[in-house]
């Protein structure tokens, strides 16, 4: 059985800007290119493409999130694989609906028999606890695996066989418990990815999206520093990573 302590967060899409040669930008300092549509969107508003005040973009991003002029964040979407998370935690991440889409492993169509789980944060490390709740998921799992055996009986009259499949696995997921592993393909824009970012690193989120979201902040902060380097991560009284922003919903 493969246990997860710990998320796996993987960048696989970032912006591509294409600077128009009619209305190009005097830039200062480097970007990348989910920065500079940031700092060219922003910059349409004003037309001060000649950047009189010459300002770098992490200059002129740092201001813009001070204004809380944050639709311009808007333009830079950056696409997350987010791996080792737990069905309960992605439960949690869905919630976060503007500028949000999500494409998540399915549990109707995909045989979890061999499914991995997630151990919660609060139990990694304690020995006799991981040992119990390795007991519990792996008592969970042959429940699964029983319940789609007896489900194939059941819906054997079903002629096309991926059907009776789906009928099966549908009804015995429900056996599997919230620590089962998900793999989702997470979309958002940057203002959006700040927003959840604020809500889900701060100490009073649930530890393990809380862990998952000190990860991401993490990959998009080595990204596009310019959009998240006001994020300061710390280690908490609790004994787990957690951030903050500087400035607060943009
Ligand atoms: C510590 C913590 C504990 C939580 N506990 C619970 C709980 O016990 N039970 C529970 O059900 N949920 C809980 N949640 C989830 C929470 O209620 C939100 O659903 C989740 O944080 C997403 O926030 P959001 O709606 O602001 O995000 P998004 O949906 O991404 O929205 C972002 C922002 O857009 C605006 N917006 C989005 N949709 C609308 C709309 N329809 N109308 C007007 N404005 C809109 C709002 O300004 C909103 O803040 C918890 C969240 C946290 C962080």
């Amino acid at each position: 059985m493969e246990i997860f302590r710990a998320p796996r967060v993987t960048l696989i899409a970032r912006p591509q800007f294409l600077e128009p040669a009619h209305l190009a930008v005097q830039w200062k300092g480097t970007g990348s290119d989910g920065e500079r549509l940031a700092e060219y969107a922003g910059r349409i508003c004003y037309m001060s493409q000649a950047n009189p005040a010459g300002r770098s973009t992490a200059e002129y991003l740092e201001n813009i999130k001070k204004q809380g002029h944050g639709s311009v964040l808007e333009h830079a979407v950056y696409v997350l694989l987010i791996e080792g998370i737990s069905r309960s935690c992605s439960h949690e991440l869905v919630r976060h609906r503007a500028g949000f889409g999500y494409s998540q492993l399915s549990q109707r169509y995909v045989d979890e028999s061999n499914a991995a789980f997630v151990m919660p944060p609060a139990i990694v490390g304690d020995a006799a606890l991981e040992a119990e709740w390795e007991q519990q998921v792996s008592a969970a799992q042959a429940a699964y695996v029983h319940a789609v055996e007896r489900l194939m009986e059941r819906y054997g009259w079903v002629a096309d066989r991926i059907h009776r499949r789906k009928l099966a696995r549908e009804a015995a997921r429900s056996v599997l418990p919230n620590a089962t592993e998900v793999k989702i393909v997470v979309s958002a824009n940057t203002r959006a990815w700040r927003t959840m970012l604020e809500l889900r690193t701060g100490e009073g989120a649930e530890l393990e999206i809380r862990r998952m979201a000190v990860d991401a902040l993490r990959v998009l902060r080595d990204e596009a520093p310019a959009f998240f380097a006001d994020f300061e991560t710390y280690r908490a009284e609790d004994g787990h990573d957690a951030a903050r922003a500087t400035y607060h919903k943009v």
